[in-house]
């Protein structure tokens, strides 16, 4: 399983808050949690369950600071 560079907004959300926030260039995931406890975020596709019982959680985004091509840091 490879890692996922992504910054989650670990705050479950209700199927009305998905709708809302799912959008092109922001996912939302499932939120599983492996074997060792550690929270794995999984992407919802086709075959999801719609009445999974996992938290479901979207990419943050700061208000007003939207970024789609963000710049690579500086130091
Ligand atoms: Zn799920």
């Amino acid at each position: 399983m490879a890692a996922l560079d992504i910054t989650a907004d670990l705050t479950p959300l209700t199927p009305d808050q998905q709708a809302r926030a799912r959008g092109p260039d922001r996912l939302i995931w499932c939120l599983h949690t492996t074997a060792l406890r550690q929270p794995e975020l999984r992407w919802i596709h086709t075959g999801h369950p719609p009445n999974c019982p996992k938290p479901h959680v979207t990419t943050h985004q700061c208000p007003g600071r939207h970024q789609p091509n963000p710049q690579p840091a500086l130091f």
